[in-house]
């Protein structure tokens, strides 16, 4: 066979390529089909449900750390739960953008409080929120409470306040919301699930 000097070169080229990646043990189909594996291989799996809507779609989201003592988890994957009975692992595309809003730096991370006629936001406490939160309430309660209506019937209701349950609590927050709110007498209870 006569060879030009180019196809020479191009033959030796690709002969000794394949002759290195063989005796490397590099397979390329192989190899092509482990790159998901090695994505998430070593990251940990939280299970947890898309805050966004009201479907209430399970997720997964995938960190790097072993939650080790000094380790910082950071998420970096969020897909959908193939195990979840709502979403049988779909997500829409605002569940499927949920990376950005878990790692965006305009996150709210914790509770802040406007004081009237004010515009500044404060930081403060889980424990100083909910007390402020159980305050009001009582103190409205204590106000507007009506046992009897104007016909002197029972009626034991609260009407100037009311509940919006978060449609990602589970059944059970659900139900003990709805049964601690029914209990004070809350008339105007519903939940983001059913809107
Ligand atoms: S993934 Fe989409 S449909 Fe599902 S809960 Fe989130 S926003 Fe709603």
């Amino acid at each position: 066979m006569t060879l030009s000097r180019r196809q020479f070169l191009k033959l030796t080229a690709s002969g000794v390529g394949a002759t290195s990646l063989g005796a490397l043990g590099f397979a390329p189909g192989r190899a092509l089909a482990d790159v998901r594996n090695f994505k998430l291989a070593s990251a940990t799996q939280t299970r947890n449900t898309c805050p966004y809507c009201s479907v209430g779609c399970g997720i997964i989201m995938y960190g790097l750390g072993d939650r080790s003592k000094n380790a910082r988890l950071r998420l970096v994957h969020i897909e959908g739960d193939p195990d979840h009975p709502v979403n049988r692992g779909t997500l829409c595309p605002k569940g499927a953008s949920l990376l950005d809003f878990v790692n965006s730096p305009d996150r709210l991370k914790f509770p802040e409080y406007r004081a009237p006629g004010t515009s500044q936001w404060q930081r403060v406490t889980w424990d100083w929120a909910l007390d402020r939160i159980a305050r009001l309430l009582k103190e409205d309660r204590d106000k507007n409470f009506t046992v009897r209506n104007a016909a002197g019937l029972p009626v034991n209701r609260w009407t100037t306040v009311g509940m919006l349950a978060a449609s990602a609590a589970s059944n059970e927050v659900g139900y003990l919301t709805h049964k601690i709110f029914r209990a004070m007498g809350m008339t105007a209870i519903d939940n983001q699930a059913r809107v």
